[in-house]
């Protein structure tokens, strides 16, 4: 099948008017070949619901229907977008469902109940790409509804996504998105293939989630790596002084040695550090003293 008898995307945005608006994170691809490889990283769509967040003039999205998924569901906050994808919808009748909205608030559910098997390709925009991949990394139920995620982000982002303890780059993101999935950089992508083109290197991402992950309550692996990293350059027994335990005793019970650093402590040794956490907090509960796991607010980031 081919993507060629559509209109030229620089016709599709000269004539919706899509100049690009840095508030909305537009840098569109225009180059076919590119954006099929982007769609191709995700493995074989055929029977595949392909939820895109932030489609634009389409450029990935009629990569994704080329390549024969079996729906695609995007959901686009421009509403210039919407109206320019209609060519789009038009060549492939009842396998593209555009979603005007916004993608931080979407039930990602809801919109592909039913569907069968389902994942995320985006070329997302960056200002919200964080909050964005931590949101569908926190999915509950776990396993999530989707199979995998295919996405661009900026290359440093991406390399705080991928980093291993021991790294400069390793984090609070690399905690949680190891914890849940196993991810790695696909490729690079230069600023020049985009337009406009954004100050930075780009690079996809690809990020299966694990069937199961170390058990472990989510909000108190993000308390306890929140505190870890807020003071990442210090030791755990002062930097974890904040979670209202005996740090001692924390660490103790996790078997981790209290002159460690956050930056060197594995994906393993924060789930042993939340579960002990967690059983310290209801034992002091119990003792008479308010609080739990319950009362921890989730951090985005
Ligand atoms: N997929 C297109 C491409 O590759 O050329 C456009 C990618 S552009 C980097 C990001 C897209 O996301 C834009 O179309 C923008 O309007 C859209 N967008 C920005 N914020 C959004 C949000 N919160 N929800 C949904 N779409 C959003």
């Amino acid at each position: 099948m081919s993507i060629d008898d559509l209109p030229p995307l620089r016709e599709v945005i000269r004539e919706h008017g899509l100049s690009a608006l840095k508030s909305l994170g537009q840098n569109f691809l225009l180059d076919l070949n590119l954006t099929s490889k982007i769609a191709r990283t995700a493995g074989r769509l055929e029977d595949v619901t392909v939820v895109e967040v932030g489609p634009g003039p389409g450029g990935l999205t009629r990569a994704i229907l080329a390549l024969g998924a079996r729906k695609v569901v995007a959901i686009e906050r421009d509403r210039r977008c919407v109206a320019a994808l209609a060519d789009v919808a038009a060549r492939y009748p009842d396998r593209l469902e555009i979603v005007e909205g916004d993608a931080l608030e979407a039930d990602y559910r809801a919109l592909v109940s039913a569907e069968g098997r389902a994942c995320i390709i985006a070329n997302l925009p960056y200002n919200v790409a964080t909050p964005l991949l931590v949101g569908w990394l926190s999915a509950d139920p776990w396993p999530p509804w989707y199979e995998s995620l295919t996405l661009m982000f900026q290359r440093e982002v991406a390399e705080r996504i991928v980093a291993a303890p021991g790294t400069n780059h390793y984090g609070r993101l690399a905690i949680l998105t190891g914890w849940r999935a196993q991810a790695r950089i696909a490729f690079d992508v230069p600023a020049s293939a985009f337009v406009p083109p954004p100050k930075v290197t780009s690079s996809v991402v690809h990020i299966v989630p694990r069937p199961h992950p170390l058990p472990c309550d989510l909000r108190a692996l993000e308390r306890v790596t929140e505190a870890a990293f807020g003071q990442r350059r210090k030791m755990l027994r002062q930097s974890l002084k904040s979670l209202g335990v005996d740090v001692g005793e924390l660490l103790g019970v996790a078997g981790i040695e209290p002159t460690e650093r956050a930056e060197r402590v594995p994906v393993e040794g924060f789930v042993a550090l939340a579960n002990a956490w967690v059983a310290l907090r209801k034992g002091s509960a119990t003792d008479g003293n308010a609080g739990g796991p319950q009362d921890v607010s989730v951090a985005s980031s």
